[in-house]
């Protein structure tokens, strides 16, 4: 187990879920204060240590009453997005390549593989992936590549 100030430090104090700041100086029990979440995969490793995450109190998953779920933000134009927190651990368990999203123009699927790259490079720093773009379907497909 490690410390609220710790999980905060290493996350820069912003919420692994929602992608926003989180104050180290609110209250603990305010839904916007912050929380030590409990990253848990669907099969964990026996052993293995449980990823702790800094969230905001409301966003904390820990309770198992919702599951990880890592919004893709409303301006981007993404048809049949995969799930962020899925897509990421099956990922980073196997490596590979999986699309994430489907774009109606080559603007809007730069702008998704741009979002998501940089939303990666702190929701999973361990991950080792790039992002593809190419047309398929009379749309554009934003892959996932591991390195
Ligand atoms: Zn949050």
């Amino acid at each position: 187990m490690s410390t609220l100030q710790e999980v905060g430090d290493r996350d820069g104090w912003r919420c692994w879920l929602c992608d926003e700041p989180v104050d180290p100086d609110m209250s603990v029990n305010d839904p916007r204060g912050p929380s030590v979440d409990a990253v848990t995969s669907a099969k964990p490793k026996k052993g293995a240590a449980v990823p702790e995450r800094l969230a905001h109190r409301a966003c904390n998953t820990r309770k198992g009453a919702v599951k990880a779920v890592v919004p893709w933000p409303s301006h981007l134009f993404v048809v049949d997005p995969a799930p962020i927190v899925e897509t990421v651990e099956r990922l980073t368990r196997k490596g590979g390549r999986e699309v994430v999203a489907r774009c109606p123009s080559r603007d809007d699927a730069d702008e998704a593989a741009a979002w998501l790259l940089d939303r990666l490079s702190r929701l999973a720093p361990d991950l080792r992936a790039t992002t593809e773009v190419k047309p398929g379907g009379g749309q554009h497909l934003v892959t996932l590549v591991t390195r």
